[in-house]
């Protein structure tokens, strides 16, 4: 593959080489199936069992209640339906406007499916009103579902904050800590959320496994049926990729304990600034992800600069990477308060532990001019330049 300057860590991650390597074996000679009783089986589960440990040390919780799925979104999908089938008669879900697709298709669906969905707005910090939260939690609440990190800007949800009032209102509290694991330390611990997802592709594991955390004093529905995970996700488990997913999360928990940077991302951030016109971070620069920055070019349509930066080898996206492709604004910028020309000029750079400080000054040599090139053949773009 040829070499690109990669800035869409929070699209996926490239597996790291020590996950690889422990992968590897699982997919040779350790082929067992972890619920046979017999030594290849038997030293699968135990592979499980310590990947089980190294997600839930990452995480600052049990390993008992963590449960391995196939990815974030089915973490997620698991949480909010686990939590209506406590309750057939609480059919109201609080979220936000500015959730990952996964949460806003599911959302969708069961408000079709007669649910009531409160979407909760942010202010133009990508903010939740705390008191608007409050104020929307109802008797008939089955669970409230929130992010913990903007997988767009980054911005970071008041999450304990969050849990301290769910638990005020003794509602159950669904948090998609998928771009914050691995990235910020956890302590899911008495921090009183009763389901927190994960995905293994944002922390340098394969894609096609996931995590939930599951608080053992929560009554709990699978959404797969079958006997494995102890009858909580049915489905024999993906040894392979779940062993790469445990070796990713205590690699990462390697990394966190020497402190969280932001160094590169703020380099770029503060260069992009500088050098060019008419640019701006969308979202609070403060309670951040240390990783992610949301930049707008005034008067650049971010469509055509992600075709002239692929170009030149830089990956970076625009919006979400679900939604690229598509020409609709993104509906977190939208939801930010964006005009639909700034939210189409934004580009989301997010670099990751295999960024290098050459990759951060080539990337600040091409987005230039890219931009400029951009606003050169546009009108709108001229008269930034005009200005
Ligand atoms: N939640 C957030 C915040 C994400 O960024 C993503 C992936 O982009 C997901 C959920 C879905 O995770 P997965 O791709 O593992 O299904």
């Amino acid at each position: 593959m040829s070499s690109v300057i990669y800035l869409d860590n929070n699209a996926t991650t490239q597996v790291a080489p020590e996950v690889f390597d422990a992968m590897e074996p699982w997919l040779r000679g350790g082929y067992g199936n972890p619920s046979s009783a017999y030594r290849l089986g038997r030293e699968a589960a135990a592979a499980l069992a310590q990947a089980r440990d190294r997600v839930a040390a990452l995480a600052g919780c049990q390993s008992g209640e963590i449960l391995f799925t196939s990815c974030g979104t089915e973490s997620i999908n698991t949480a909010i339906q686990s939590a209506l089938a406590l309750d057939p008669d609480k059919r109201h879900i609080v979220t936000s406007a500015v959730e990952h697709s996964a949460t806003i298709k599911l959302c969708e669906y069961l408000a079709r499916r007669g649910y009531e969905i409160t979407w909760l707005p942010v202010n133009a910090a990508g903010h939740l009103d705390m008191a608007e939260l409050e104020a929307s939690i109802r008797p008939d609440t089955a669970i409230v579902s929130l992010l913990w990190a903007n997988n767009e800007t980054g911005v970071l949800f008041p999450v304990e904050e969050i849990a301290a009032l769910t638990q005020k209102k003794k509602t159950l509290l669904h948090i998609d800590a998928v771009q914050a694991f691995g990235k910020l330390p956890l302590v899911l611990e008495g921090m009183g959320a009763q389901f927190v997802s994960f995905s293994g592709h944002k922390i340098y594991a394969p894609k096609g496994v996931g995590g939930l955390y599951v608080s053992r004093r929560v009554k709990f529905t699978p959404l797969l049926r079958g006997s494995q995970e102890e009858g909580r996700r049915g489905g024999t488990q993906n040894v392979a990729s779940i062993v790469g997913f445990g070796k990713a999360a205590e690699l990462a928990g390697s990394h966190l304990a020497q402190g969280v940077d932001s160094t590169l991302r703020d380099r770029l951030e503060s260069s992009l600034l500088t050098s060019i016109l008419g640019a701006s971070v969308n979202g609070d620069t403060v309670r951040r992800l240390p990783n992610t920055t949301n930049i707008s070019f005034e008067g650049v349509e971010s469509e055509g600069a992600l075709i002239l930066l692929d170009e030149k080898g830089l990956c970076c996206s625009a919006g979400s990477a679900c939604t690229s492709g598509s020409v609709n604004p993104s509906h977190v910028l939208k939801a930010m308060g964006l005009s639909n020309d700034r939210a189409r000029a934004s580009l989301r750079f997010s670099v990751g532990r295999f960024t290098t400080a050459s990759d951060i000054d080539r990337a600040c040599e091409i987005i230039p001019a890219v931009v400029a090139k951009l606003r050169a053949l546009s009108p709108a773009g001229q008269s930034v330049l005009a200005a």
